[in-house]
């Protein structure tokens, strides 16, 4: 079952031929923006040389940092009367960067959107509340114009107000869910603190989305909440979410490649890496009007996964992010994700749902200490099973990312909840 079976089920060859036209139309675009006509020109770029995607890896990467350097519209390709709406990225590492829509742009979106929400089996029927914020971050409006253009009804609820956000799914029977996987953590305990059973509710699917979580987390949610849960991921610099999502299978997310050219990279030296491998996503957007980037470095962690998806999508897949390149955390020499600690974390029966890494530097050395909030029974349990907890604990962080970090148990609720994207490091060390 599809939502735009020709696109979906395409051939490797009439992809490729697609790619290619549009990313020669695309090119054509951005020769006309400010700051790619005068890139190509110092480069001495000749784009009618660039015929397919092979010819992608002759021209360079865009980065975060020139998206500011073009601030407010370096990059824009249509007159000023041709915009219906701007977004900005949450500004998670520095300034924000700003990207322009036409109303195309945003119909394209929506589709783009309906058809990966179609393909984890939602349907017109579904209710769907929205807890990602709106406003210039894209998390709510890219989902809530998806979600109607497939028939949901939606709930554009936002995120925060707890109480509130259980009442709406409660009267309206919410089936479905958008939400960051740190604010459904908390969710699920002031419902349970509310004295509800979340399996009670008809919440039945969720995509989680916007930041880093791991396996053991989806695992732990999918158990607390008592539903399906699908990986969502995007970027404001290419719409915003919907590039690439799971389907029913929830083995990897499908890249929209009909809008998107995907590569992977090595960080350090820039060279494009076969499938399979790990390295940074870069990614090129062909199908839009307003603000055509290309080959966009992401910073984000991932692989192509080569190997065809049983749903029968042609589109390849990526797997979970691991992290950005600018999230790895350098303690003592050695490189850590927050993710890794993440991954074993959730696997723990007594960890609660929340938790925070806390780095200093003590007489030259730096130090790890990773508060973890448990759950109230076993918090107030004896205290030779909290050593020995706190003593597994170590044993398997150590087995992992060879650290020896400090476990600090907290009470539950202790830490500050998250609503948004989750702040999970404090760094004290001085640079
Ligand atoms: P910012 O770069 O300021 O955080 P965005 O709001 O555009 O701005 O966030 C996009 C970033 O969020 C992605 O580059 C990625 O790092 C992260 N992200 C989004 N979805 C996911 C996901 N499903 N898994 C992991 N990380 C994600
Ligand atoms: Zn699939």
């Amino acid at each position: 079952m599809y939502f735009q079976k020709d696109i979906e089920t395409i051939s490797k060859n009439a992809l490729h031929l697609l790619q290619s036209e549009r990313l020669k139309k695309t090119l054509e675009a951005a020769a006309t923006t400010p700051y790619y006509g005068k890139l190509f020109q110092e480069k001495k770029i000749d784009i009618s040389k660039i015929k397919t995607v092979e010819h992608l890896k002759d021209l360079p990467f865009t980065t975060k940092n020139d998206l500011r350097l073009s601030y407010p519209d370096g990059m824009v390709a249509v007159p000023r009367s041709e915009i219906v709406r701007i977004h900005a990225s949450s500004g998670t590492t520095g300034k924000s960067t700003v990207i322009f829509y036409t109303m195309k742009d945003i119909d394209n979106w929506a589709t783009l959107v309906a058809r990966a929400m179609y393909s984890t089996g939602a349907r017109r029927e579904d209710v769907f509340q929205n807890m990602m914020g709106y406003g210039l971050f894209t998390g709510g409006l890219g989902l809530h114009y998806g979600a109607e253009k497939l028939g949901c009804m939606v709930i554009p609820s936002s995120t925060g107000n707890s109480l509130k956000q259980l009442q709406l799914m409660q009267d309206f029977q919410t089936t479905l869910i958008h939400i960051t996987p740190s604010y459904a953590l908390h969710l699920v305990e002031v419902i349970k603190e509310n004295g509800i059973n979340p399996h009670d509710l008809s919440v039945k699917k969720a995509y989680f989305g916007a930041e880093p979580y791991s396996e053991s987390t989806r695992k732990k949610l999918e158990e607390q909440w008592g539903l399906d849960a699908y990986n969502c991921y995007g970027l404001s610099e290419m719409n915003g979410p919907g590039v690439a999502m799971e389907c029913i299978n929830k083995a990897g997310m499908h890249i929209a490649e009909d809008y998107y050219i995907a590569e992977i990279i090595n960080p350090e030296t820039g060279e494009p890496l076969p499938d399979g491998e790990e390295g940074e996503l870069v990614l090129t957007h062909i199908n839009r009007e307003a603000m055509p980037i290309i080959r966009y470095r992401t910073r984000d962690l991932t692989r192509i996964i080569p190997e065809p998806c049983s749903c029968g999508r042609t589109h390849r897949r990526i797997e979970r992010i691991k992290g950005r390149t600018d999230d790895m955390l350098i303690v003592g020499g050695v490189n850590v994700f927050p993710s890794q600690i993440e991954s074993v974390l959730m696997t723990i029966p007594e960890v609660g749902n929340n938790y925070r890494i806390v780095l200093d530097r003590e007489e030259g050395l730096d130090r790890m200490h990773i508060q973890v909030e448990l759950y109230s029974k076993l918090f107030q349990g004896d205290m030779k099973a909290l050593k020995k907890l706190n003593k597994e604990i170590v044993e398997k962080l150590r087995a992992l990312i060879t650290i020896n970090p400090r476990i600090e148990f907290m009470e539950p609720g202790s830490l500050p909840p998250s609503e948004g994207k989750a702040k999970r490091v404090i760094d004290n060390r001085e640079i």
